[in-house]
């Protein structure tokens, strides 16, 4: 276990990046992206049909997702925003899976559509669907919700009685079944029961309550189960003194589970898949700031270029992500400080009474792991923009993969008349 955690990228490559493409961005690691995704197809390549869904909205990049793409991942998604860009990415058919709750009709029209894997949150949407496309898919998946507590054995828990998501256990197999009378032939059961999980025992956990809840759904329901969807919720170890998940002992322990209860009730040719977006992107992305004040008063404040509205995870959760100061790596970390954006809004800090070495202005920060669940939550509160997307190629070369947002885009959506056009144009 170590307690530093080291950027992906150097002091002298930002140093040139930031010539071209001016702090914030955030910037996204191809080298480390390809190795994570291959270790995930190699963890669960003794299930033949295995499939990663990478959860589109950890990161809505087309040039990311297509990197994804190559090692046979397809797109979860669960907007029509979502499915618009998967479909504009090349995804399409059994390539994505939709799980989305409270839907509107004309999401499940384009997901139909496109052929895309329909999985339903509610069993009040087998009804809704076969009014809103006129019959019911050859190939469906209901969304399960165990209720209760959902614990591990090193503590970790999440609450699926308190979830809006998914259907109970009754509810699952009178859906089953009404879902096969109306002509379904290829069943999926899917479930997300607790989220950032930093242990090897969550998915082999979730996988022995599916696979025994599969094999009575099959025997009782007689409805042919041919994928279950592990979906996300791996998680990664965004503090220093964690340890990081072993995607390998994973894939390791849902086999085990499947040996166990799948394989002796003659269903082995169950395929498997993931919705992984965290474990899939978060760690190979960073945040690139620049430090440009500071403030001395009750606390000792440093003022960034980047604010809540290109990471909103300290802001809304509370979320730790680890600061590294470039060129000051080995440097004493024997300053508290407050490390903050702009915004008028006290939440806005990326750390509190952080331990960091000495920070000056124009002191480059990178705040790790905002590849998932990072630029996607970006918003515009104060009239803040979003950052541009940057991709450290595995040559070292850097390609703009999303350009940062303009006043232009920011007034696009408010006023078309002659007045406007002349301010803005
Ligand atoms: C958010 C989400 C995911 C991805 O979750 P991670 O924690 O990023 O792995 C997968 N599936 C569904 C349905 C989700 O809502």
């Amino acid at each position: 276990m170590s307690n530093t955690k080291k950027p992906f990228v150097t002091k002298a490559q930002l140093d040139e990046i930031i010539k071209t493409y001016p702090t914030p961005f955030h910037l996204y690691d191809e080298k480390g992206i390809r190795e994570n995704a291959a270790r995930v197809k190699e963890a669960f390549s003794w299930n033949p049909g295995f499939r990663e869904y990478f959860a589109v909205k950890a990161t809505p990049n087309p040039y990311l997702m297509r990197i994804l793409g190559e090692y046979g991942c397809g797109c979860d998604c669960s907007s029509m925003a979502e499915l618009m860009l998967s479909e504009a990415a090349g995804f399409t058919g059994d390539d994505i899976m939709f799980s989305s709750n409270v839907t509107p009709a004309e999401e499940y029209v384009k997901a139909a559509e496109m052929n895309a894997i329909i999985n339903l949150d509610d069993i009040t949407h087998i009804p809704f669907l076969e009014k809103t496309l006129g019959y019911i898919p050859k190939k469906i998946s209901c969304r399960f919700n165990p209720g209760g507590v959902f614990q591990m054995s090193n503590g970790i828990m999440d609450n699926p009685g308190d979830s809006k998501y998914g259907m109970t256990e009754e509810q699952l197999f009178e859906a089953f079944r009404t879902l096969k009378e109306k002509g379904a032939e290829e069943f999926g059961i899917h479930a997300f029961l607790a989220s950032n999980t930093v242990t090897n025992e969550y998915y082999p956990k979730l996988a022995g309550i599916l696979f025994e809840l599969a094999v009575r759904l099959q025997k009782e329901t007689g409805c042919h189960i041919t994928f279950i969807n592990l979906s996300g919720g791996v998680g990664i170890p965004y503090r220093p003194e964690q340890e990081g998940n072993d995607i390998l002992a994973i894939g390791a322990g849902v086999h085990e589970q499947f040996d166990k209860i799948l394989v002796p009730a003659g269903m082995g040719d169950v395929s498997l898949c993931t919705e992984m977006g965290r474990f899939m992107m978060g760690p190979y992305g960073c945040l690139v700031t620049t430090a440009i004040h500071q403030k001395h008063i009750y606390k000792e404040y440093i003022g960034c270029d980047a604010c809540a509205a290109n990471l909103m995870r300290p802001a809304m959760y509370g979320a730790y992500h680890h600061i590294t100061v470039m060129g000051k790596e080995d440097a004493p970390c024997d300053h508290k400080y407050d490390v903050t954006g702009s915004l008028c809004e006290n939440n806005d800090k990326f750390a509190i009474d952080r331990m960091l070495p000495e920070i000056e202005n124009g002191d480059i920060l990178v705040i790790h792991d905002t590849g998932a669940h990072g630029s996607a939550m970006g918003y515009n509160y104060n009239g803040r923009l979003w950052s541009a997307e940057l991709l450290l190629k595995e040559d070292g070369g850097v390609q703009l993969i999303r350009r940062a947002e303009t006043p232009k885009d920011y007034f696009a959506t408010l006023d078309f008349s002659p007045e406007y056009k002349k301010m803005f144009g």
